[in-house]
């Protein structure tokens, strides 16, 4: 095929795909990227950070980014890397932990609550964890007490504890000041997954802050020995760069396996070959929006989380909690049904599975008018 037939062709199946700015992906933690990361992209193209000896340029942004995003997460000596989303990160924490567990001794009992992702069900998968799953409170956390019960009843047998600042389906954030205790007072590895709010919560405006939640989730907390990030979320980076800080380097060693024939001879990701895309556009978009843009984004997003909540509860709708971060939670005992007809409708919605509920995720590409154009489908379908 000629290049212009081949382009053209392309168009075709891209023109299959859902556009972010019609405002009808509602149930997404992706958006449209910054667009500056379309030159980066185009600049970075070509570049491997698996082989990093060969792209120093771009693995020195890669520190740099990690750096950015370690003093917005309290800690300026941050280790980690940009990796190709949440669900990698969390392996590779989950991976840390093994090794660690593995050294010390201790089998692998991990406490991670029932709503984490789904991609902790592939590192059980994978590593064999034995998970344990605390009941959670009204708030959908877990219930720190039961933790600390279990801990102190299962002495040097529980190697790590996972919490959620911000999670999937709901958007709740556990309460990681007092998990942080815990793990310090037991010598116990903690994780927070904050793939989505870790690009929200340090930028929250405090009117927003409900207050049965505690928002502290970084590494000021002196448990914290991990952190999922992930730019391409709330962080407008281009999809597929995510990011996994540890609170220093001497976690590097559980993660390294010889790479003999590259050019350095230990690596630590799990992904080989691996494009420096993700790292330059999250140091590009970075220094260009700063603080105060990321504090517009995120402060934009939670007045139209809070004017759809307001709405919903007009048309007579329950949300199944307040919303904690720009997700909304709408009460549905036919989740799944209502979200076919939406589909049917032009809108693609998502669904809970810790509580019957429509989900609902109020990303940057989502203006007024897509919620007041969408509140009326739903009223229109739930009528029916
Ligand atoms: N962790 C959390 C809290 C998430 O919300 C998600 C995705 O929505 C992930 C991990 C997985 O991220 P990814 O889809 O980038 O692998």
């Amino acid at each position: 095929m000629d290049e212009l037939s081949i382009l053209n062709e392309l168009r075709k199946y891209r023109d299959m795909d859902l556009d972010y700015e019609d405002g009808t992906i509602l149930g997404s933690m992706c958006t449209k990227p910054h667009p500056l990361t379309r030159k980066i992209s185009e600049m970075f193209f070509e570049t491997n950070l698996g082989d990093p000896g060969l792209f120093k340029g771009t693995r020195e942004l890669e520190k740099q980014a990690i750096s950015m995003i370690g003093n917005v997460l309290g800690n300026k000596d941050a280790f980690g890397y940009i990796i190709s989303g949440g669900t990698e990160a969390n392996l590779t924490a989950m991976r840390a932990f093994k090794n660690v567990s593995k050294k010390s001794g201790k089998s692998l009992n991990i406490i991670i609550p029932e709503t984490a992702h789904f991609s902790f069900d592939k590192a059980k998968d994978i590593m064999d964890l034995n998970v344990i799953r605390p009941p959670l409170t009204k708030y959908f956390t877990m219930d720190v007490k039961f933790i600390r019960d279990y801990v102190f009843d299962n002495p040097n047998k529980i190697s790590g504890i996972v919490g959620i600042s911000g999670c999937t389906e709901l958007g709740s954030i556990d309460n990681i000041a007092e998990l942080s205790k815990i793990a310090v007072d037991n010598d116990i590895l903690l994780h927070v997954d904050a793939a989505f709010g870790g690009f929200v919560i340090p930028f929250l405006y405090d009117k927003y802050k409900l207050k049965n939640y505690r928002y502290e989730f970084d590494f000021s907390l002196e448990g914290v020995s991990s952190i999922t990030i992930d730019p391409h979320k709330m962080g407008l980076a281009p999809i597929s760069a995510g990011g996994i800080l540890f609170r220093n380097n001497s976690f590097k060693k559980y993660l390294d396996v010889d790479s003999p024939y590259l050019t350095e001879k230990q690596q630590a990701t799990l992904i080989g070959t691996r494009s420096g895309v993700g790292a330059a556009a999250t140091w590009g978009v970075m220094k260009l929006l700063g603080t105060s843009g990321y504090k517009k984004i995120v402060n934009d997003s939670m007045e139209k989380t809070y004017y759809l909540t307001r709405k919903l509860r007009e048309y007579g709708f329950k949300t199944a909690i307040d919303p904690v971060i720009n997700i909304v939670s709408i009460v549905d005992e036919h989740k799944n049904e209502t979200c076919a007809k939406l589909r049917e409708n032009g809108f693609h919605v998502s669904v809970s599975r810790c509580v019957d509920a429509l989900r609902i995720v109020i990303m940057p590409h989502i203006e007024f008018e897509h919620i007041d154009i969408f509140l009326d489908c739903l009223s229109n379908t739930k009528r029916y």
